[in-house]
């Protein structure tokens, strides 16, 4: 099968200064195959969102992409003008964030704003724009649907909102689903329903999810393939199953270890000293060798490469470098 979108050596820099250049993505390369939900995991500030915005081509000054190809349906993306990057954005990929409220347009109805996207996308009457619109907030699971037509955003909860994000961004049956977030700011018990119905939706319309989150345990149950980022670049990238069993890169295990309620063999780090180092200021070397607590000498000097330790399984990681060797 043919990947759904293939990212190749992708890097995005935002140039700050003269000085200051922030790799905020740095050379990494991944496939979401169809029907697949890829995890994109790591803290805050370890590229995660900016990966997304470079697929979505929403990056702006002084950020730019530098260098890579990002192919959707034999487009490569970064080559695109902005009007078919337009037709794009929608049509084959379609992405939600963390705060719905900040992609929403406060002065329009509901309705009104699904209406225009379908519009937008698709030749279709006013009437039948509206009765899909109706059709769409039914189908993820919004009541009293006509109702919520002629409401205004701030009217609705979170979840609700979200909800609306979602109908948005199915509307036009798009490939591939990018989720940034998409339930960090909601409240715990509405946060499962969201993911629920997200994994709901991808059954129905067949799409591939790019999930992003900073929470293994939402990766542990709806991954099926997870990709850990720091510093710019991946760092560990296996299916979900496998990387949960016998994770192998340090960083991935202080993730794992503040999770309160993972079952899992690990050493427990605690959870990680410090702070992800700012994109423009990386160390020397492993980009994790500021905080790693198995940190060598050589790790100090240059930076390990990502590699295939086991079929489908990948890590940047100088100690499994040393268990391949002794064996
Ligand atoms: Fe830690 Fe060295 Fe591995 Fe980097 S390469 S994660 S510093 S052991
Ligand atoms: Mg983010």
């Amino acid at each position: 099968k043919l990947p759904v979108l293939e990212v190749e050596q992708l890097k995005t820099y935002f140039y700050l200064s003269e000085k200051q250049v922030a790799k905020a993505v740095d050379d990494i390369s991944f496939s979401v195959y169809p029907g697949e939900t890829v995890a994109l995991v790591g803290e805050s500030g370890s590229g995660k969102s900016m990966t997304a915005l470079s697929i979505m081509q929403l990056i702006n000054k002084p950020g730019r992409i530098v260098d890579g190809k990002i192919t959707v349906s034999d487009k490569d993306l970064i080559r695109l003008k902005q009007k078919q990057m337009t037709n794009i954005r929608g049509n084959e990929i379609a992405m939600i964030f963390q705060e719905p409220m900040t992609a929403l347009n406060p002065v329009y109805t509901i309705g009104n704003q699904i209406i225009e996207v379908i519009r937008k996308h698709k030749k279709v009457s006013k009437k039948e724009a509206e009765s899909r619109a109706v059709e769409l907030l039914k189908i993820v699971g919004i009541p009293r649907a006509e109702e919520v037509m002629k409401e205004y955003p701030h009217q609705l909860s979170g979840g609700m909102r979200q909800r609306v994000m979602i109908a948005i961004a199915i509307s036009c049956d798009p490939k591939l689903l990018i989720a940034d977030e998409p339930t960090t700011a909601l409240d715990v018990t509405i946060q499962a329903q969201i993911l629920d119905l997200l994994a709901d939706m991808q059954k129905t319309f067949e799409m591939s999810i790019l999930l992003i989150t900073h929470d293994l345990g939402v990766v542990s149950e709806y991954a099926d393939r997870v990709m850990v980022m720091y510093g710019g670049q991946i760092v560990e990238q296996a299916d979900t199953r496998a990387l949960l069993k016998s994770t192998k890169h340090p960083y991935t295990k202080g993730l794992l270890a503040s999770l309160p309620n993972i079952d899992q063999d690990v050493d427990r780090l605690g959870t990680i000293k410090g702070t992800v180092p700012p994109a423009f200021n990386f160390p020397v070397g492993c980009r994790f060798s500021t905080r790693c607590p198995y940190v060598m000498e050589k790790c100090r000097q240059s930076n390990p490469e990502l590699k295939e330790v086991e079929p489908g399984y990948f890590v940047r990681c100088y100690l499994q470098e040393e268990v391949g060797e002794s064996e």
